[in-house]
């Protein structure tokens, strides 16, 4: 686990609860439906959690984990996420008041073991592994909610050695923020220091030893990540 930092302030959080958004961006249900892997587009947003110990801020590297000294996954992925840091408790928050809550916004990477996670899914298990394992959530240094006019509408990359991957626009998300943030209050309730990784667009792909991970948003911040496996 780590602690959150804020650019432009030396300001630091705890990491408490990670929640994740799956299926939030339509051109990626697509890239993942499969006859084995059904992949629809939800009626409510789909939320899966991570550790805390995932979260990792300044990050340089990502490696596939070992279990008794063998790899746990041949397929390790990059997505690309917006993640809202929330800065106050509460619960049953209404979607309009839920912009208040929000204490900044980061890049973050939701690393994933497709693999893992796709076998898990076919036998009707619950694929914590493929999401949650150790540094499986690098986030840059956040940015300040009041920095930032509209984080709905910006443009969200990520780059494999240079080569454009990932190409979209968090507006193109199917759960806006406000509502992700009434749903999941409504159910869970949240803390001050939980985050909330907002689901990736398109073009998840396979890694391999080696690749430099670029992401991006725009305005927000840059993450780089090497792969070693
Ligand atoms: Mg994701």
């Amino acid at each position: 686990m780590d602690e959150i930092k804020f650019r432009n302030s030396k300001e630091t959080l705890t990491v408490q609860n990670v929640y994740c958004v799956g299926k939030n961006y339509i051109d990626h249900i697509k890239e993942l439906d499969s006859p084995e892997t059904k992949s629809e587009i939800p009626k409510e947003p789909v939320i899966f959690l991570k550790p805390n110990t995932s979260v990792v801020s300044d990050s340089k590297e990502i490696n596939i984990p070992e279990f008794n000294g063998k790899k746990i996954s041949g397929d390790l992925q990059n997505e690309v996420e917006l993640v809202v840091v929330i800065g106050k408790e509460g619960k049953n928050i209404t979607e309009s008041d839920a912009y208040k809550y929000i204490a900044g916004y980061a890049v973050g990477i939701d690393f994933t073991l497709r693999d893992v996670q796709n076998e898990f899914k076919k036998k009707g298990l619950p694929w914590t592994l493929s999401k949650g394992f150790l540094k499986s959530a690098p986030i840059s240094n956040v940015l300040h909610a009041n920095e930032i006019e509209d984080a709905e509408n910006l443009n969200i990359s990520l780059k494999i050695n240079g080569e454009l991957k990932q190409n979209a626009n968090t507006s193109q998300m199917i759960f806006k923020i406000g509502y992700v943030i009434h749903y999941i209050s409504s159910i869970f309730g949240l803390k001050k220091g939980d985050i909330i990784f907002t689901g990736t667009p398109a073009g998840v792909t396979r890694l391999n030893s080696g690749d430099l991970i670029e992401a991006e948003i725009e305005k927000i911040g840059k993450l780089e990540i090497k792969v070693v496996q």
